[in-house]
């Protein structure tokens, strides 16, 4: 399979940018079958935007309150999960430096 520079269209501000040989090459290797639709710029805004990174959040109920919340890891079968209000009222967490 060949490829060459293409030139598109960017989705967001219209502008034209290079799809380049290598770029495509690329989005071969990885079999995105969708052709990039924002130029360089639009692109890095968007990442920027959702804080650019990944989180991994797992929707679970508090097991204080029952509270249905989020937390950034995967909860352990039989470990206690505490949304963020009882954890912050656990003893000697939270306000750590209150000192006492
Ligand atoms: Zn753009
Ligand atoms: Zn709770």
């Amino acid at each position: 399979m060949e490829f060459t520079d293409r030139v598109l269209t960017c989705i967001d501000c219209g502008a034209e940018f290079v799809f380049t040989a290598g770029e495509q090459l690329f989005f071969h290797d990885k079999q995105f079958t969708n052709d990039p639709k924002r130029c360089k710029q639009c692109k890095a805004k968007r990442s920027a935007g959702n804080g650019g990174r990944v989180r991994t959040e797992t929707r679970t109920n508090c097991s204080e309150c029952g509270m249905s919340t989020t937390v950034p890891f995967k909860p352990t079968q039989g470990r206690p999960v505490l949304c963020r209000s009882c954890f912050q009222k656990l003893p000697g967490r939270g306000q750590a430096a209150a000192g006492a």
